[in-house]
C-alpha cells in the first residue's frame, strides 16, 4: 500500500484521500455506507468542507466511532474571526469530535495572515492553541493566493487542482510545496469529470511522492475502482502515457478548467461547469449533465449581459462569453437528440 506524508503535518496516510464533497449529492444510508466501506479498505484522510451542506454531518454518523484512525480535513469559507469560531464549532459538532486534524481556509480570495486585519490567522492558531485543531491549511483556485501561502511559511499544506492538464506554473507550485516541507492536497485530479480514465490520472499522480490526491467519490463503483488500485497500483507506461497525451492535446487551449477564477457573473451564471459543457458532454455519459436542475443552468446563459467580467478575470485568457454560448448551442443540439 503506497502511502503519503502531508510535510511537516507529519499526517501519514494511503495515497487515496476521500474527497467528501460528492457525498452531499446521495441519501444519508448509502452515503454512511461508502464511507464505512472506503475506512474498511484502508481510506484513512477525508477532506471536507463546512460549505459541503450535509457532507459533515454524514462523515460524522459514519465514523465517529473510528475516529482516532482517520484523519479528519475540513474547511471554513469565513473572512471574519467571529464566522470562523461559528464554522468550527458547528464542524466539530457535526463530525462529532473535539479535534480536527487539518483545518483549512476554503478557497480566499487573499490569502490570511497575521495582522491583516480579519483576525482569521489569529483564529486558526487560537484554535491550534486550544487543541480544537490540530494542522493549519489552505484551499485554492489561484495560482497568486497559492503562491502566497507558499512563501509565507504560515502553512502546513496547500490544496490545489492538480492532475495531468496542469500547467507548468500549477506544476511549480507541487514542486515549491516539496522544497518547503509542506503538504499538496491534489484536488480535481479528474478535472471535474474531463479525465475520464482513472487509471491514467492515477499513475500520473503516483509519480508525485508528496502529492495526496483526494477523489471525489459518490457510487459504490468509483470506490471499488480506486480500492482496486491500492493493491495494484497503475504505474506509468507507455499505453498511460499516450492516453495522457492524447488528452492533453485534446484539451489544450481553449477549454476551461472550471476552476471559478472568473465567478461570480452579475447574473449568477455557473461559469466554471457551463462553459465546459460540451466538453463534458463528449467525455461523460451525458444523462448526468440533461437533469431539470442542469438545464435551469445552462438556460441562464441567455440572461448574459456581456459585461466582460469573466473574461478579464480568467487566468487561461479564454473568451469566456463566446465559450458559454457556443457550449448553451451544442447542449440545445444534444437536448434535441442530435449527437456532438
Ligand atoms: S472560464 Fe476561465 S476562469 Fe472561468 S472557470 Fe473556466 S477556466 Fe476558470
Ligand atoms: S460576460 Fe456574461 S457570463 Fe461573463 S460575467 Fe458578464 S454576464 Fe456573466
Amino acid at each position: 500500500m503506497t502511502t503519503v506524508t502531508l510535510g511537516m503535518t507529519g499526517i501519514t496516510t494511503n495515497k487515496n484521500g476521500f474527497g467528501a464533497l460528492p457525498i452531499q449529492r446521495i441519501g444519508a444510508d448509502q452515503a454512511i455506507k461508502l464511507l464505512q466501506k472506503a475506512f474498511a479498505h484502508g481510506i484513512t484522510f477525508f477532506d471536507t468542507a463546512r460549505f459541503y451542506t450535509d457532507s459533515e454531518e454524514k462523515l460524522g454518523e459514519a465514523l465517529s466511532s473510528v475516529r482516532e484512525q482517520i484523519y479528519i480535513a475540513t474547511k471554513t469559507a469565513a473572512t471574519d474571526a467571529k464566522a470562523f469560531w461559528k464554522d468550527l464549532e458547528t464542524s466539530l459538532r457535526l463530525l462529532k469530535t473535539d479535534y480536527i486534524d487539518l483545518y483549512q481556509f476554503h478557497n480566499p480570495s487573499f490569502c490570511p495572515k497575521p495582522g491583516d486585519g480579519t483576525g482569521l490567522y489569529e483564529a486558526m492558531l487560537e484554535a491550534k492553541e486550544q487543541g480544537k485543531i490540530r494542522h493549519i491549511g489552505i484551499t485554492n483556485h489561484r495560482l497568486s493566493v497559492a503562491n502566497e501561502a507558499i512563501e509565507s511559511g504560515l502553512y502546513e499544506t496547500l490544496q490545489f487542482p492538480f492532475n495531468y492538464l496542469a500547467t507548468k506554473e500549477e506544476l511549480r507550485l507541487v514542486t515549491k510545496c516539496k522544497e518547503q516541507n509542506m503538504g499538496f492536497i491534489a484536488m480535481k485530479a479528474l478535472s471535474g469529470g474531463l479525465i475520464t480514465n482513472s487509471k491514467a490520472a492515477y499513475a500520473y499522480q503516483a509519480q508525485y511522492e508528496h502529492v495526496l490526491p483526494i477523489w471525489g467519490i459518490q457510487r459504490e463503483n468509483e470506490l471499488d475502482e480506486f480500492l482496486s488500485y491500492m493493491e495494484n497500483p497503475p504505474v506509468m507506461s507507455e499505453e498511460i502515457q499516450a492516453i495522457i497525451e492524447k488528452d492533453q492535446k485534446e484539451l489544450a487551449g481553449n477549454f476551461c478548467r472550471g476552476c471559478g477564477y472568473c465567478m461570480p457573473c452579475p447574473v449568477g451564471i455557473e461559469i466554471n461547469n457551463c462553459a465546459r459543457m460540451s466538453l463534458l458532454l463528449r467525455r461523460s455519459p451525458s444523462e448526468l449533465q440533461l437533469t431539470k436542475e442542469v438545464q435551469e443552468k445552462m438556460k441562464r446563459i441567455e440572461k448574459c449581459i456581456n459585461c466582460g467580467r469573466c473574461a478579464s478575470r480568467c487566468p487561461y485568457g479564454l473568451n469566456t462569453p463566446k465559450l458559454l454560448k457556443e457550449n448553451y448551442k451544442d447542449y440545445k443540439e444534444v437536448l434535441a437528440g442530435k449527437p456532438l
